[in-house]
């Protein structure tokens, strides 16, 4: 009897799934075993920060909360209020019957750029222009270092889509136009997740244990970057052939780096819903790939399976679970998601199997990362946001992403610093928040320069320019002023307004406000270099002309002074172009290749100068 006893009690003591000494797989079957059907389905679930909390997390055992958006916990929140928020929705899951802890995940998607004073890196365009996997992997590893310093163990980065139409509002998410870009800067993965160790099974997802390294996330899944005009989370019309040979590559390369998670996209395939699309997410992602990491979905991403007639969500759950999607980024009406998939599991309709393959996967990334032995966050890491050595890092990229695609007979370019007068105009100049777009501080990015730490262009090049150069910011100058002034040269700065997703989509591709009188009025009065601030090529052709030297800056983000290290010849420029600069929209779309293919300045080109000693 007090054998019993005491066999019993051990048994009770020993959870074989906390021991870390256990292999992998014997852990996930330990755990897999002792859970009931709720517990499962909680752990496929992902909801927002605003409607999460201890008690939630706990009561519905949620696997997984996200910042959608960047959704910060207050305005300008410290490193620290981050890493009490987390913690604080962890404590929760370390509280339910099996401590199951939670994979907190937001878009750090050029640096952890939700997080005020956070460093903030060239959105993925621009570091397409650099060709430099390597520069991409240490911007990788410095946005893990922010990420996790404020508690955070998952980024959903990398967007590995191949923009094939810059009329797509997400065009800037991606590096290139051209597969092989793409598939290269999936560098950036082994710098935010870590080496895989070599000889480890093809498509197991590797995150370094510690509190360095964050799970990254490749999206979307699949040809996101080819939907018909641009328009975004539309239909891509594509043959198989080009499917796997635009799209697919460079997924091949983040699961050959161990990428843990993959989102899928909202847009469809031959008019068959990604969300619901069995035969790429099972069919090819997960068996033709052996991606062995977790499948998610994009935000609300089921709700938008268009239903059939008569039908209802209860459907979108049957056909996106169906599908293999493994986690579900809710992200608010969990409750009916939860009463669905439950009821759709007793009445046969979702097989267990299919529920056991999601939870596993999902467990098998959270072991594998190191979070049962490390769920919670500490301040040790919050110096690292916005870290001197970081911007420095960024001042790199900005630099080397800096296209320089006009310098004419007579180069411009580089600027003299000694001059007696410069002028600079253009509603870009001098706006932190328009260099950094998209996904900064909030989703759709804001103008201003109060939105982060950073430096503005013009600042930048108040900071370059020799002491005795008086430099004169004049954001809309008319003809005569600029005639009248005597200036020895002019640097205009224009181009798009912050977007993200679906606001960004346009017909036009024009720059915004003043941009082009700006362009006529000082390129007509003095020599004049035109940089254009924007997440793809824009309309400048009928400009041309008018213009002595034209740089693509993309969106450059916090580290402005890259862009005038540049101009003023302290380094060189060596940017090429990640996509080509089309002469009109008409000619859309227009790759590398096509046979209409009549740019204005090609893909790869860029003129490259020296170093001004
Ligand atoms: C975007 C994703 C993003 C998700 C979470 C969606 O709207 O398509 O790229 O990761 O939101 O914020």
């Amino acid at each position: 009897m007090l054998l019993t006893c005491l066999v019993s009690m051990t048994e009770a003591e020993y959870l074989k799934y906390k021991d870390p000494k256990q292999p992998l797989n014997a852990r996930i079957k330990d755990l897999m075993k002792r859970m009931t059907l709720e517990e499962k389905i909680g752990q496929m679930v992902q909801i927002e920060r605003t409607v999460a909390s201890a008690d939630v997390i706990k009561n519905y055992s949620i696997g997984s909360v996200l910042s959608g958006g960047g959704s910060a916990p207050k305005e300008n929140a410290t490193g620290e209020d981050w890493v009490d928020t987390v913690n604080e929705l962890q404590k929760g899951a370390l509280s339910s019957r099996l401590g199951i802890p939670l994979i907190y995940g937001i878009d750090a998607v050029h640096g952890h750029n939700n997080v005020y004073n956070a460093t903030i890196f060239p959105h993925n365009v621009g570091l397409g222009a650099t060709r430099d996997p390597a520069l991409v992997r240490k911007i990788g590893v410095a946005t893990a270092l922010e990420v996790r310093a404020t508690g955070i163990p998952y980024a959903f980065a990398p967007c590995i889509a191949v923009c094939r139409d810059p009329r797509w509002g997400r065009c800037y998410e991606s590096y290139s136009e051209d597969h092989r870009i793409v598939q290269a800067m999936t560098e950036i993965i082994p710098g935010l997740q870590g080496e895989i160790p070599q000889n480890s099974r093809k498509g197991v997802p590797f995150v370094a244990p510690g509190k360095t390294k964050v799970a990254a996330c490749a999206k979307h899944f699949v040809g996101d970057g080819g939907t018909t005009k641009g328009i975004n989370e539309n239909n891509t019309v594509i043959d198989r052939h080009g499917l796997l040979s635009i799209h697919m590559p460079a997924y091949y390369n983040s699961i050959i780096k161990g990428v843990s998670t993959v989102m899928v996209s909202y847009s469809s395939i031959n008019g068959v819903k990604m969300h619901a699309n069995h035969d790429l997410v099972t069919g090819f992602l997960k068996k033709t790939l052996r991606f062995r990491g977790f499948v998610i979905s994009d935000y609300e991403g089921i709700d938008r399976i268009t239903y059939p007639a008569g039908s209802n969500y209860t459907y979108s759950v049957l056909a996106g679970v169906n599908a293999g999607i493994d986690m579900i980024m809710i992200p608010f009406t969990y409750k009916e998601f939860i009463d669905d998939l439950t009821s759709l599991v007793k009445n046969s309709f979702v097989s267990m199997s299919r529920i056991n393959d999601a939870v596993k996967r999902i467990l098998r990334v959270k072991f594998v990362m190191g979070l049962f032995e490390n769920p919670l966050a500490d301040y040790s890491l919050v110096n690292k946001i916005g870290a001197q050595e970081h911007r420095e890092l960024a001042r790199e990229a900005v630099r080397r992403s800096q296209v320089l695609l006009k310098n004419g007979d007579e180069p411009l370019i580089p600027l003299a610093k000694k001059a007696s007068k410069i002028l600079v105009a253009g509603s870009h100049a001098h706006n932190l928040g328009y260099q950094c777009g998209g996904w900064t501080i909030s989703w759709q990015g804001q103008g201003g320069n109060n939105i982060t730490q950073g430096t503005t262009i013009l600042s930048a090049i108040k900071n370059t320019v020799d002491k005795d150069t008086e430099v004169v910011y004049k954001e809309n100058p008319d003809l005569d002023y600029v005639k009248a002034n005597n200036f020895s040269y002019a640097i205009v700065v224009v181009g798009e307004e912050p977007y993200a997703e679906t606001k960004g989509d346009s017909k036009n591709l024009t720059i915004s406000g003043n941009g082009y009188d700006n362009i006529k009025n000082v390129c007509g009065g003095v020599k004049c270099v035109v940089v254009v601030i924007s997440g793809r090529p824009v309309v400048i052709q009928p400009y041309i002309d008018t213009i002595d030297a034209l740089v693509a800056a993309w969106l450059p983000g916090s580290e402005g002074q890259g862009v005038a290290d540049v101009l003023f010849g302290d380094y060189g420029f060596s940017g090429k172009l990640p996509r080509t600069w089309f002469k009109s929209v008409d000619q859309l779309p227009m790759n590398v290749g096509d046979s209409h293919y009549d740019p204005l300045f090609p893909f790869g080109f860029g003129l490259t100068t020296n170093p001004v000693n």
